[in-house]
C-alpha cells in the first residue's frame, strides 16, 4: 500500500511517500481503509526527532484519521465491515488500575498513534477495536479526521483539568490554530467568556465566528497588557495554553487571584521563568494536561453530532503532498486543521 514513512528524522523532505506491505488486523483489532488523515504538531516533532527519545523508525505517521472498515481481527465483532468509523489517537493497556478508572491517559504503557506504532498517513492502518468511534453523522471523511487530537486535547484542558464553570473568563492562546479553535468552542460552550489571540488581522472574523468574546493580535500588543486593559486589571480565571515558553511568563500576569493555567505543549520552548511571587502570592494553580481519555473522546463526538462544536478544516491536501502540509503548520500559516486525503489507488 501506499504510505508516508520516516525512516530517519529530519527535515520535510525525509517525508517520504512508499510502498510498504499492507497490515493485518492482529486478534482484537480492526483493520481501517483510510480515507483521509489529519496532520498535528506532533507530527512535526515525530519526524525531527525529540533528543532522549526513541521512535520506531521506519514509522508511518499520523495521529487522527477517518475511513471506512475493511476487516475485523479475531475476537472482533463490531463494527461492520463497511462502517464509517473515525479514529481514537491514544494507545494503553486497557487492564491497569488508570485505565479501568477511565483515565487511559494516564496509563503508564499510554502511547499514540502515529508515535508509537504506525499510523493513520497510508491507505490502509490496524488499531486495537477500542481505537474506532462511529464517524458523527454529520460529518465528511476530512471533518472526522481532523477533529479527534485537538479536540480531546482540548477537552481534558478545560473540562478535566481547568474545571471552566460558567461566567469564568478564559483566555485561549492561538485561536485560529487546531488546538486553539476547539479550546475556544469549548470554552464557549461551557459559559465562558472567551479571549484569544491571533497573529494576523485576516483571522479575527474566524475565531470570532467560532465563539471569541475578545480577540489580540499578540504580535502588535502585549497579550498580558491587553487581558489587564480588557478585564479592568483583573486577568482571567483560566489560560489555555499550547504555546510554551514566549507565553509562560504572559499568562502567569494575565491570571486573576485563584487562576488556573494548563499547558499541553511547548512549541516555542519548554524551560521558561517562573515568578514565584505571583504563582503564590496569586494562589495560582499550574497544571499540566497530555491527551484525555477515549471516553472523553466519545463525550466531543456527541457535542459534534449535535451541532454544538465543529472542527474547522483550514484545507484538504492530497497524501502526496505531506511535506507542503509540515512547512504550513511550522510557519503557522494555517487557520484550522491541514487534513490529508488519501485516494482509493488501484491494487
Ligand atoms: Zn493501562
Amino acid at each position: 500500500m501506499r504510505a508516508v514513512v520516516i525512516r530517519e528524522h529530519g527535515g520535510p523532505e525525509k517525508l517520504v511517500l512508499g510502498e510498504v506491505p499492507d497490515p493485518v488486523a492482529g486478534p482484537g483489532e480492526v483493520l481501517v481503509e483510510v480515507r483521509a488523515a489529519s496532520l498535528n504538531h506532533l507530527d512535526t516533532w515525530v519526524r525531527r526527532g525529540i533528543p532522549g527519545v526513541r521512535y520506531p523508525l521506519p514509522l508511518i505517521p499520523g495521529c487522527d484519521g477517518a475511513g471506512v472498515v475493511a476487516a475485523l481481527g479475531a475476537g472482533v465483532t463490531s463494527p461492520e465491515v463497511g462502517a464509517r468509523v473515525a479514529l481514537q489517537p491514544g494507545l494503553s493497556c486497557g487492564r491497569c488500575a488508570a485505565c479501568l478508572a477511565g483515565d487511559d491517559n494516564l496509563c503508564r504503557s499510554y502511547g499514540i498513534l502515529g508515535e508509537n506504532r504506525n499510523g493513520t498517513q497510508a491507505r490502509y492502518v490496524a488499531v486495537p477495536a477500542a481505537n474506532v468511534l462511529p464517524i458523527p453523522e454529520r460529518l465528511s471523511f476530512e471533518e472526522a479526521a481532523a477533529f479527534p487530537l485537538v479536540f480531546l486535547t482540548a477537552w481534558h484542558m478545560a473540562v478535566a483539568r481547568a474545571r471552566v464553570r460558567p461566567g469564568d473568563t478564559v483566555l485561549v492562546h492561538a485561536g485560529a490554530s487546531g488546538v486553539g479553535s476547539a479550546a475556544l468552542q469549548i470554552a464557549r460552550l461551557l459559559g465562558a467568556r472567551v479571549f484569544t489571540t491571533v497573529g494576523s488581522p485576516d483571522k479575527v472574523a474566524r475565531v470570532r465566528e467560532l465563539g471569541a468574546d475578545e480577540v489580540i493580535l499578540y504580535r502588535d500588543v502585549s497579550f498580558a497588557d491587553e487581558i489587564r486593559r480588557l478585564t479592568g486589571k483583573r486577568g482571567v480565571d483560566v489560560v489555555l495554553d499550547h504555546v510554551g515558553a514566549d507565553t509562560w511568563d504572559g499568562d502567569i500576569r494575565s491570571l486573576t487571584a485563584g487562576g488556573r493555567l494548563v499547558v499541553c505543549g511547548a512549541t516555542s520552548g519548554h524551560e521558561p521563568r517562573t515568578n514565584l511571587r505571583l504563582l503564590f502570592f496569586k494562589n495560582l494553580s499550574l497544571l499540566g494536561s497530555t491527551m484525555g481519555s477515549k471516553a472523553e473522546l466519545l463525550q466531543v463526538a456527541s457535542l459534534i453530532q449535535a451541532g454544538r462544536l465543529r472542527p474547522v478544516v483550514d484545507r484538504v491536501l492530497p497524501l502526496d503532498e505531506v511535506a507542503r502540509g509540515h512547512e504550513l503548520l511550522e510557519s503557522r500559516a494555517v487557520a484550522g486543521k491541514i487534513v490529508l486525503r488519501v485516494d482509493a489507488s488501484p491494487r
